[in-house]
């Protein structure tokens, strides 16, 4: 395996975006500190597209090494294990004559990540979409107690006390929908960077539970901690775990009220010390029918918008779970049937980044 000259490959090295050298085969030479980074499956000696899956990028490789063409740009999009956009520049080498030979540098890629930039911009245009949906309602109901106000109930006291006190309430909705819509801006901008820190999921849980426990008594709804008390540590964002394990104990307690209890479990799903741990929120109330599990973690999705609006829910509290945990390249699970509650079981990989 021929490796660059070290002072080129330490240049490499300092670039920000990913730069990989492949010989005339498409076998990488050399692939750069970023390139690592953003495809930890890259390894020198096999063929690129064991790693990056791009037709168009090979497509563009083979024309620069066979001549056709010096230089090629493109971009592609990858699915898995996160969604993420990025363009693509090819230059052929100098030493391409040779480039049928083995372990001569053949060609550079050199590739950008795009992602952040396209989700900003598809971001500002949901969040105009449906910020504006969401919050017409409030406002307007906002808009004709004020002009009731104004208007025929002027010297009315007693309808004044009333309506301001509904309109209290719209305006505390509108801001918890702003709220939200924030976060969930906030965590789909992060979500292609795992969270490096670790993170205790005992206290976690713990601190996520002390904080709804008055909630939960005032529905008359018991919260279990099923977990064992020992330390659990994981890669992860602490704040963003603690909304999790909140989100779903505070829907627990929402929607499965008639069951009484909701228990918060916390297992590793093997024996072995690096497998992943099953964080598990389980209620007792009514279910959900099963055509509605898939869209749940939708944006505003809701099986019952009335009885979520009564209970101060914006519909994006799952969306949010489904983006935190996908940044920490974890699953969610749903299951559910009518009449038994609910299970939302979120999977966090305890292994080393
Ligand atoms: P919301 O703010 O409406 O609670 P979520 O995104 O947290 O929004 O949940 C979306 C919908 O999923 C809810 O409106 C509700 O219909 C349903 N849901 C969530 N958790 C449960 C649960 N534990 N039991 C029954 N339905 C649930």
């Amino acid at each position: 395996m021929t490796a660059l000259p070290p002072i080129l490959s330490e240049s490499l090295d300092a670039l920000a975006d990913p730069v990989i050298v492949v010989d005339g085969r498409k076998t990488i030479l050399f692939f750069n500190k970023a390139a690592g980074t953003a495809w930890p499956s890259l390894v020198t000696g096999m063929p690129l597209s064991f790693t990056l899956r791009a037709p168009d990028l090979v497509d563009a490789l083979d024309s620069v090494i066979a001549e056709r063409s010096h230089e090629h740009d493109g971009t592609f999009s990858e699915r898995h294990p996160v969604e993420r956009d990025f363009s693509f520049r090819i230059r052929g080498l100098q030493d391409r004559e040779s480039s049928s030979a083995r372990t001569t540098p053949a060609a550079l890629v050199i590739l950008r990540d795009l992602t952040e930039a396209r989700r900003l911009e598809s971001m500002r245009v949901d969040f105009v979409a449906n910020a504006s949906h969401e919050l017409r309602t409030p406002l307007a109901s906002l808009i004709g107690f004020i002009e009731t106000l104004q208007g025929p109930a002027r010297s009315d006291p007693n309808a004044q006390t009333r309506f301001l006190t509904i309109m209290r309430e719209q305006g505390r909705r509108m801001a918890r929908l702003i709220d939200d819509l924030l976060s969930l801006s906030r965590v789909e901008m992060s979500e292609h960077r795992r969270p490096v820190d670790l993170v205790d999921m005992t206290s976690v849980i713990q601190q996520s539970v002390d904080t709804l426990r008055p909630t939960a008594s005032a529905r008359g709804v018991t919260l279990d901690v099923i977990a064992a008390n020992e330390p659990c540590l994981l890669p992860g964002d602490r704040d963003e775990l603690l909304r999790v394990v909140e989100n779903l104990v505070e829907n627990g307690i929402k929607y499965g009220q008639s069951g009484g209890r909701v228990e918060i479990d916390l297992q590793p799903v093997g024996s072995h010390p690096s497998d992943d741990i099953a964080l598990s929120v389980r209620d007792f109330g009514a279910g959900i029918s099963p055509e509605h599990l898939p869209r749940l973690t939708e944006r505003f999705y809701r099986v019952d918008a009335s009885a979520s609006r009564e209970s101060g829910g914006t519909g994006l509290g799952l969306a949010i779970v489904k983006h935190i945990v996908n940044r920490h390249r974890g699953r969610l699970v749903i299951e559910s049937e009518k009449g038994q509650g609910s299970v939302f079981r979120v999977l966090l990989p305890r292994a080393a980044l």
